[in-house]
């Protein structure tokens, strides 16, 4: 992303929304810095990053000193909470080479507060990863996010190298050199036209092949476009379409459901299930407005978001404005909260309103069947997901809710199919309640319905 489609990296799907005060200064946010702006030693089919390269037309694409040693003493100075995270992201970070790493673990241990618990998360496609880096994010906790989308034919679709060769070889020799070293991992994977017909494959590649625990899919909508901005209302032909999009949630969620819950963990149904719990929004897509997610480039400039590097969504240059207040500007709040004030009246009128807040405010760029500018385009898939995971996600919900276990609901579910009940049909009103309360349904899950 520059890893396919970054909306997420590793702890970007945080509610970003949620770490603001009641106060308009922030007492905590997120920072996606990129080290080397566009740059990139991979040329991904599907890459809406590189294109940015136009904004910094005679750059070297490398952060100076200056610039990093403003980024990481402000990050800090402006935290109020004993947490802080340093997302490194790309263009492919690791074109920095390991010594500014090095060097920034310092600049952290020289500014963090004391007592300040420093995570650093690190989105990378691999291909640089040998052991001298791979001990170094073990020593230093870094938590890395690789990205790779599913196995070798699927992957080497559109994840190239300059030369037009597919990736896939050398992204499994570093996820084998991260295991090696004892890193922990996750897996980015970004959703196209071609891997989105191969749900299972891809889903159980990774968990049964590579052997992670953590996955995030990221729906691959790029705008047929020369700027690389968010213009325009056609995509490209890579990307996925909402029906496919719906389907490979859908079919995924299925195996999940009946096997891997609490085993593995999918941030898209873990963040769709914060909304059946009444928080939606533990993911920006999902949460009602959002605005607390930059995206930092290689000289200072900061933006509102990693998908909105773009000239009128710039917010100012950290070296002349101090962060915070870039963070907290009136602009940078406006942009949040047009999140939840620009929806069409056809999400507002949806049952799923409360799980979606119509999803990410890059992909609403086509019209409601009535006409009105502005809904998602991925709509169609997330209506049907809502749709089908409904059952199961209210049980899980009421699980937890009563304190129990999110995974019982594989016992359930498993129980209904063997009495032949399909777990998304409703039991009746007299019925037991679906969630093994022993309760009568209305007087359970009935009574939220
Ligand atoms: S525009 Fe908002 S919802 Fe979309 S990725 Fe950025 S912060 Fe998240
Ligand atoms: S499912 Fe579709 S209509 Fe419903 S909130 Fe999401 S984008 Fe809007």
């Amino acid at each position: 992303m520059a890893e396919g489609q970054h909306t997420i990296e590793p702890g970007d799907m945080v509610n970003k929304d949620s770490m603001t005060s009641t106060r308009t200064t922030p007492i905590a946010f997120h920072i996606m810095a990129k080290p080397t702006g566009s740059a990139c030693n991979l040329r991904c089919e599907y890459c809406f990053f590189q294109k940015k390269e136009k904004l910094y037309p005679k750059s070297n694409f490398r952060m100076s000193e200056d610039v990093h040693e403003a980024y990481i003493k402000q990050l800090f100075d402006a935290h109020q909470v004993p947490q802080v995270t340093v997302a490194w992201q790309g263009g492919e970070p690791t074109l920095m080479g390991l010594d500014f790493f090095r060097h920034s673990v310092q600049l952290q241990k020289k500014y963090a507060k004391p007592g300040t618990l420093v995570e650093n998360t690190f989105q990378t496609n691999g291909i640089l990863l040998d052991d001298e880096w791979c001990r170094f994010f073990h020593e230093n906790n870094f938590l890395v996010g690789l990205s790779l989308d599913g196995p070798k034919e699927l992957h080497d679709t559109y994840r190239k190298d300059k030369g037009g060769r597919g990736t896939f070889d050398r992204v499994m020799r570093a996820a084998q050199q991260l295991r090696n070293h004892k890193v922990e991992f996750n897996i980015l994977c970004a959703v196209n036209r071609k891997n989105a017909d191969y749900p299972l494959e891809v889903y159980r590649f990774f968990r049964d092949e590579l052997g992670v625990k953590y996955i995030q899919f990221i729906p691959v909508v790029e705008r047929d476009n020369e700027s690389g901005f968010q213009e325009g209302s056609t995509v490209t032909d890579r990307s996925v379409q909402p029906d496919q999009w719906g389907d490979f949630l859908i079919r995924i969620f299925d195996d999940w459901i009946r096997k891997d819950v609490g085993q593995m963990f999918v941030l898209n149904f873990d963040g769709a299930l914060a909304g059946w719990l009444g928080r939606a929004g533990t993911v920006c897509i999902f949460g009602p407005t959002c605005g607390m997610g930059m995206a930092l480039e290689h000289n200072g400039d900061l933006y509102s978001c990693d998908h909105f590097v773009e000239p009128n969504y710039s917010l100012g240059n950290i070296l002349k404005t101090p962060m915070i207040e870039l963070v907290a500007s009136g602009k940078q709040r406006k942009f949040g909260q047009d999140k939840r004030d620009a929806l069409p009246q056809y999400c507002l009128n949806c049952e799923f309103i409360h799980i979606c807040n119509g999803e990410c405010p890059k992909n609403r760029f086509v019209e409601t069947p009535y006409g009105e500018q502005g809904l998602n385009y991925l709509c169609e898939g997330y209506k049907a997901f809502f749709g089908h995971a409904d059952r199961p996600m209210k049980i899980m919900a009421g699980l937890l809710q009563r304190g129990r276990l999110a995974e019982e609901v594989m016992t359930l579910m498993k129980t209904k199919e063997r009495g032949g009940k399909n777990v998304s049909a409703k039991p009746g009103r007299n019925e037991p309640c679906f969630c093994g309360s022993g309760l009568k349904f209305k007087k359970c899950h009935g009574k939220y319905e």
